[in-house]
């Protein structure tokens, strides 16, 4: 039995061989069930020593691709044919992902904003400790499968961390390259240490994990095609860290972006119904007509319009057509060869 200091414990064996499909359990006293727990599905599948690999779904609840997938994984894992050790976390934020929203109903958690956690806080933040502290050691990779979730339409892309090659970024990169997505986002080391900082990759980043995460599909629903790329994706992965036998298969070249500077995002000022002049993967000039924001409540009121500040290819919009002040209507990047 492993209990961790954030009071998450689990009868997984990390160190058996074999394929487990277990839970975590997490005291969770309410007035409904005084003495409940949240149990929160985990696989554990090892064939010897070897190389491990974290794969976690569901860190937002209302992402589907990845959680999908990795279920789907783990009914199919032969054990036999692995060497090393795969453990998977298909709703890394299971409140969140039980209610289909981004953040826990129990808390208003939002995992990716969570880390390193706090062993004594709320169970969002338990979870980030959890993750970060019991489950990244064990990995010598760390992938975190998401997509756009309900707002933001998302370019399908895989996503690394920016950094010196002391930092792991040769590492990170070449995982990306395994992973087989056309398009990988680079975001940078001071977004790093600030937002990303309290993100699955911020932790990767003080365990010293190569990690990964992608983005594929949006809009609180399943995309066929997405859920194909991040299948192969997976077994990509576990066959560049020697887990799977044979080759990745990355069908062409990878094209990196970048996206750090605050002229890359365009945001509502106001509410309204936004109308995107621009689609997915589109490439925008400075100055561009970004799209128009419309009051059809006062039909005689003339559109608000967004230009774009800067060049770059459209990787993120606002999903949704109804928009509210303060809700970023676009996010671009900037191809930047390595
Ligand atoms: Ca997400």
């Amino acid at each position: 039995m492993l209990r961790s200091h954030s009071g998450i414990t689990t009868r997984v064996d990390f160190s058996a061989d074999g394929l487990c499909f277990d839970y975590l359990h997490l005291p969770h006293s309410t007035h409904e069930s005084a003495y409940g727990r949240l149990i929160m599905p985990i696989v554990s599948a090892r064939n010897g020593d070897g190389p491990t690999v974290l794969l976690m779904a569901g860190n937002h609840g209302d992402e589907y691709e990845g959680q999908i997938a990795l279920s789907k994984l783990a009914r199919a894992l032969d054990v036999r044919q692995m060497s090393g050790r795969v453990i998977i976390l298909p709703m890394a934020n299971f409140p969140a992902a039980k209610a289909g929203k981004r953040t826990s109903p129990l808390d208003g958690g939002n995992l990716n904003r969570s880390f390193p956690g706090n062993p004594r806080g709320t169970p969002t933040e338990r979870i980030a400790h959890f993750i970060e502290h019991d489950l990244m050691p064990m990995a010598d990779y760390v992938v975190d499968l998401h997509s756009g979730g309900s707002t933001i339409a998302y370019m399908p892309s895989v996503v690394v961390v920016g950094g010196p090659e002391t930092d792991g970024f040769q590492a990170r990169l070449a995982l990306a390259r395994a992973f087989g997505c056309p398009d990988c986002l680079i975001f940078g080391t001071d977004r790093a240490v600030t937002h990303l900082g309290s993100g699955a990759p911020g932790a990767a980043l003080r365990m010293k994990r190569p990690f990964i995460a992608a983005e594929l599909g949006y809009g609180g629903t399943l995309q066929h095609e997405c859920l194909e790329l991040c299948e192969r994706g997976i077994r990509n992965v576990l066959m560049h860290a020697g887990i799977f036998r044979g080759q990745p298969e990355t069908s062409r070249r990878m094209r990196t972006l970048r996206s750090d500077s605050e002229e890359c995002f365009v945001y509502a000022l106001e509410d309204g119904l936004f109308e995107p002049a621009f689609s997915l993967g589109d490439a925008v000039d400075p100055g561009s007509i970004a799209g128009w924001m419309h009051h059809p409540e006062s039909p005689s009121r003339e559109p608000g319009e967004y230009h774009f500040e800067r060049a770059g290819i459209v990787i993120n919009r606002l999903f949704p057509a109804a928009a509210r002040r303060g809700d970023m209507l676009y996010r671009l990047a900037v191809e930047e060869p390595l």
